[in-house]
This record gives structure tokens, C-alpha cells and sequence, in this order.
């Protein structure tokens, strides 16, 4: 605002009162006149409310104010002030910020001065710029944090990774990098929802937190990684960070609604300079080491060897191999059968994907499956699968009178998929099979949470007739008493139960206890992996009724599947 009155008798100072007067009324903003003359002081309405005070009495209201803001900057003012007096300036701007009612002010300050270089009166005008203000912190705020954990982001994590890497240099120091990724948290994604997977992603964040320091700083990269530099130290600082994170890991994570989550972490580590002489060839090659131990299980730390960047190199290789192979169609469908375990009458065939690449050889579904699930091309596998099953299944029964039941393994992502459900009857009214022959084998992790929608379409599948079945049960999330609550038909007790129930006192009590409780729920239950004459014995013992595993059949090729029907 220009002020620009320089009036020396009192009517003067009357008539700059008054256009003081008509201006503060009309305007937005707020006005403290105050003539260093005669010491009144004028306020206007706006600048009452705006700090927030009520009363008439213009001392008191000025004395409130002051006491509302910081001593800080109480003392920047006078300081300007003072500097503004001694230069006789016309005016400065500050800004403060009013505790009282959280708001930022900006204020301008006006002087007028007599004709003996004296000053006469000042003019404060407030602008309430707290909008802006907001919006410059968030602005500033999201440049460099990550918005949904408040960690730092990528970009901000790289600068400040540059300047540690000088640092080093200089002082002969090492520099240590994490990047820590949550284990299956697509599934936990997939079937929880993304709501629930940023939750666990936040609280992950506030435990990771506690680390940082001046020589620990924390980013988020991606959806569920994290980075950690530390600076200085040794490989046993990371090590710390990582067993602290899994014996966190020991405990569920809550989740909104009493959702109780149990997850894991793969980390790998670099050193600096050993590892990379870059912050992006250090953090590549972190990401590769943390690949590795995802490889090899999951759930577990190592540092990086240059040995790695093969392994890496090979799978971006089969990742483009599988894209081939599925343009060329270059799958087949095994069958390995499934018995009655007291009669050894065929129950029915699980259908299990084949890959033999020219080049590669035989590569595991162990290997490409979780691949294709990554990068969704598990959706056209899915539907080759699916079409190639019903129309095995049509052979065995029209030349060889088979009428059991063709288990076929669907993936989360394939069960979520919106045409999921009619993709199926449609296969099934084409193929003209009565759908109580086809199963369906999915995992628990498509139960977590409570996708209304999934249990709706399996209702809906069930009432046509198809069968559920749950798969590996006993390696997720699962606990017995969640059995009671969904819908299926059958249960896969996984192989890790049947190799140790023998042995181990407690599998065998959590086994024969399955397989009694999913009887009384009037499920069926298929023992997987069976590969030994004594654990068949144990489970037809315990009674469990179906049983799947080498003893009895490999997976075998539709022509030997022929053979033995
Ligand atoms: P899964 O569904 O648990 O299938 C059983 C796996 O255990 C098969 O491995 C089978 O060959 C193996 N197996 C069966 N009996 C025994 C035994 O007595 N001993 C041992 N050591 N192994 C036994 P496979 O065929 O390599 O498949 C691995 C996994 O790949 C499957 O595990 C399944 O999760 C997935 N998979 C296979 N085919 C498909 C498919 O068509 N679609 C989807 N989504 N996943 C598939
Ligand atoms: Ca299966
Ligand atoms: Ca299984």
C-alpha cells in the first residue's frame, strides 16, 4: 500500500485519520495506525479478528497481540525497526506467524515522518498469506518427502546420497545401502486392497524411522521398498537395522479394522566404494542383492557380490523368453493324478503348466509363475490353461470314460480379474462339462481382508457347482479358526506338513488336527507331496481322505494321463 501523506498540523493528521479510517473499513486486510505524536492508536476490525481478540480498548488489544507471537519475532521487529528509524526507510515487511489462531501474517509497515526528519505517525498494515504459506510448505514438503510415509523420496534421497558419497571420499569413510523390500506384498495388495497395503506400508515406515539419524537417512522408493544409507560404520550397523526388522516381523502388524498381518523382508546391501562408484550403480546393485535373496526364499539379508548380476541378467532374460512363449504358445498341460487314500481309487488329476524352452530347457512354474504374476501376463497363461484343461478333460471322457475331478490352479490375480467368473461358466457350458467336475485351487492369500466381491463370486461359482479348493494351506496366513468362515470344498494340506509330520511331534498334532477339523466342517482333504509309504500310512490313519504325491503319480503328459484311465 502507498501511503504517502506527510501532513504536519494536527488537521492534517485528522484528515490522514480519517482516509486511514475509510480505508481499513473497506478493506480485506487489517491496519494498525498508531501517531507517534500523541501515542493513540487506531485498529481496525479485521485486524481484531484476524488475531483473534475482542474489546475496545486499543492498548490492550495491541498488548494481547504481542503476547501471541514468539519473542522471536518481537525481536525482528524491533530490530527492523530501529534499523528503519536510524535510515528513516518508509517502510519493511516481516512475517509472523500468531500462535493464537495458527495463522501467518505478513505485515508492511509504513513510516511517516515530519518535516524535521521526526517521525510522525506508522501504518501496519496485515495480510493473512497462511494459504500461501501452506501451500509453499507443502510444496517444499513434497520436493523432498515421500507424501504417504513422510520418509524422503527418491529424488531427495539421491542428492543427499551424492553429497555423503563426496564426504566419504574426503574422509576416507564407507557408506553402507539397504534397500529393503516387504516379501509377497502384492499379494497382501491384491487381496487386501491397496487401502490396507498403504497402511502396512506407513506403519513399516514409522518402525524404519527410529533409525534415522545424522548418518542414517531413509527413503521410500516404490510401492512397499525402502532405502537406508548409512554413513560410516560397518556391514554389522545394516545388520542390526535388518534383525531389529525381523524380530519386529516375529509380530503381526495391525491393520484398520483388527486385520492382523504377518509379513517378511528381503534386504540387500552395498558397500561404498567396493560396490558401485555411483549413487544409481550402488542402488542397482542393492536392488540386485535384495533380488538375490527373494531367490533364494525370501526373508532374509545379504550383501551384494558381483556374482549376482548374472542371476539379475537371467531373469530379465526369462522374463523375455516367457513373453515369447506366450505369443507362441509354447506351454503344455501335466496331470498328476489324485487318489482315495484307503481305496487308491483316481480321485481326479491336478493340471500343472509344462515349459520346455528350446535353448533354456524345462523351466520351473516355481520360477516363471510368480514371474508372470509380477508382470500380469498370468492372465493370458491363465486363459491358455483354463481352455487347454476343459479341452483334456473332454478327451479323457469321451475316450476313456473318466468322470472324476480336473483340479485346475488359479492365481489371486486371475480370481480377481472382472470376467473372472464368467470366463469359467463360459467354459463350461461350451465344454458341456457338468461344472461339479471342475476345481478351482486357489490360495488363502485371496482371503485376507474382506473382499466382499471374491466371496461373492465364489458363492455364485459354488452355487453353479464348481468346487474350491484351498491350496498350501498351512504356509500363509492361515489359522484354523478362519476355516470355519470360508467357502470352499476342499483343502490342499501343503507339502512342508506331510515331510515333517513324521518327525516333528507338533506337525503331526497340527496335521491329524486339520484333517479332523476340516472333516467336521465337511471339507475334503487332499494330502500334498506324499512320497513315502509310512506317511500314507500316518494319514490314512488320521483320516484324511485324498492323497496327491509321488508314491502314487508324478505329473505326467496328457498321453501318459491317457494311459492310466
Ligand atoms: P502346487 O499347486 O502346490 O502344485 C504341486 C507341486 O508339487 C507341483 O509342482 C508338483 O509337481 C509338486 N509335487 C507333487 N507331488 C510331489 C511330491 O511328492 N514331491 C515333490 N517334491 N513335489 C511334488 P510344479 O508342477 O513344479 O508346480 C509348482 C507350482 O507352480 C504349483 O504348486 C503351483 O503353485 C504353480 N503352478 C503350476 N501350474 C500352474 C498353473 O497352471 N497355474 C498357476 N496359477 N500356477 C501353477
Ligand atoms: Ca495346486
Ligand atoms: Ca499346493
Amino acid at each position: 500500500m502507498e501511503v504517502l501523506l506527510n501532513e504536519e498540523n494536527n488537521k492534517n493528521l485528522e484528515q490522514s485519520q480519517h482516509v486511514y479510517k475509510l480505508i481499513s473499513d473497506t478493506s480485506n486486510d487489517g491496519f494498525v495506525y498508531r501517531d507517534h505524536k500523541t501515542d493513540k492508536v487506531l485498529i481496525s476490525d479485521k485486524f481484531r479478528k484476524m488475531c483473534g481478540v475482542t474489546g475496545k480498548d486499543e492498548y490492550e488489544i495491541c498488548r494481547k497481540f504481542h503476547e501471541s507471537i514468539d519473542e522471536e519475532y518481537v525481536r525482528l521487529y524491533l530490530m527492523k525497526m530501529d534499523n528503519a528509524l536510524k535510515h528513516h526507510d518508509d517502510t519493511f515487511e516481516m512475517e509472523v506467524y500468531l500462535d493464537t489462531t495458527k495463522r501467518w501474517l505478513r505485515v508492511n509497515i509504513y513510516f511517516l515522518y515530519d518535516s524535521d526528519g521526526k517521525i510522525s505517525s506508522q501504518i501496519n498494515y496485515y495480510k493473512d498469506i497462511t494459504d500461501y504459506i501452506d501451500q509453499k510448505q507443502q510444496l517444499e514438503y513434497w520436493a523432498y518427502y515421500d507424501i504417504l510415509t513422510g520418509l524422503y523420496n527418491r529424488n531427495y534421497f539421491y542428492s543427499t546420497m551424492e553429497n555423503l558419497l563426496q564426504k566419504a571420499d574426503k574422509e576416507g569413510e564407507n557408506i553402507f545401502i539397504m534397500y529393503v523390500d516387504i516379501d509377497d506384498f502384492k499379494k497382501i495388495n491384491d487381496s487386501l486392497g491397496f487401502e490396507y497395503g498403504d497402511e502396512l506400508v506407513v506403519k513399516v515406515s514409522e518402525f524404519l524411522k527410529r533409525y534415522m539419524s545424522e548418518r542414517v537417512h531413509i527413503a521410500r522408493f516404490n510401492s512397499d521398498e525402502f532405502v537406508i544409507g548409512i554413513y560410516g560404520g560397518e556391514f554389522a550397523d545394516a545388520k542390526k537395522i535388518y534383525d531389529e526388522l525381523k524380530l519386529r516381523t516375529t509380530k503381526h502388524f495391525v491393520l484398520n479394522g483388527g486385520i492382523q498381518v504377518f509379513i517378511t523382508f528381503s534386504v540387500g546391501v552395498v558397500k561404498y566404494p567396493q560396490d558401485g562408484k555411483t549413487v544409481v550403480d550402488l542402488i542397482g546393485n542393492a536392488d540386485i542383492a535384495m533380488c538375490n535373496v527373494k531367490e533364494n526364499g525370501k526373508n532374509g539379508i545379504c550383501l551384494f557380490e558381483n556374482s549376482m548380476v548374472n542371476s539379475f541378467i537371467q531373469n530379465v532374460r526369462l522374463e523375455s523368453l516367457l513373453k515369447k512363449a506366450i505369443q507362441e504358445k509354447k506351454f503344455e498341460l501335466y496331470y498328476q493324478p489324485q487318489f482315495d487314500a484307503i481305496t487308491k481309487e483316481l480321485r481326479g488329476f491336478e493340471a500343472l503348466i509344462r515349459w520346455n524352452d528350446e535353448a533354456e530347457g524345462f523351466i520351473s512354474p516355481n520360477q516363471f509363475i510368480p514371474l508372470a504374476e509380477k508382470n500380469g501376463s498370468i492372465i493370458q497363461i491363465g486363459d491358455w490353461v483354463l481352455r487347454q484343461a476343459f479341452s483334456d478333460y473332454v478327451i479323457f471322457r469321451s475316450n476313456y470314460g473318466f468322470d472324476g475331478i480336473l483340479s485346475i490352479n488359479i492365481s489371486a490375480i486371475q480370481f480377481k480379474e472382472e470376467s473372472f467368473e464368467t470366463k469359467i461358466l463360459d467354459l463350461v457350458d461350451e465344454f458341456k462339462i457338468e461344472a461339479d467336475r471342475i476345481e478351482l485351487e486357489i490360495t488363502e492369500s485371496i482371503f485376507i481382508g474382506l473382499d466382499k466381491r471374491v466371496l461373492e463370486v465364489i458363492d455364485r461359482l459354488r452355487a453353479r457347482g464348481i468346487k474350491i479348493s484351498l491350496d498350501d494351506f498351512g504356509t500363509g496366513y492361515s489359522s484354523l479358526s478362519y476355516l470355519k468362515n470360508i467357502p470352499i470344498d476342499t483343502l490342499k494340506i501343503d507339502k512342508s506338513f506331510i515331510d515333517t509330520m513324521l518327525d516333528e511331534e507338533t506337525t503331526s498334532i497340527i496335521t491329524s488336527s486339520i484333517v479332523s477339523m476340516v472333516q467336521k466342517l465337511g471339507f475334503e482333504t487332499i494330502a500334498e507331496g506324499v512320497e513315502t509309504a509310512e506317511q500314507l500310512e500316518y494319514l490314512k490313519k488320521i483320516n484324511c481322505k485324498s492323497i496327491q504325491g509321488f508314491l502314487l503319480g508324478k505329473p505326467m503328459s496328457f498321453e501318459n494321463a491317457c494311459k492310466i484311465l
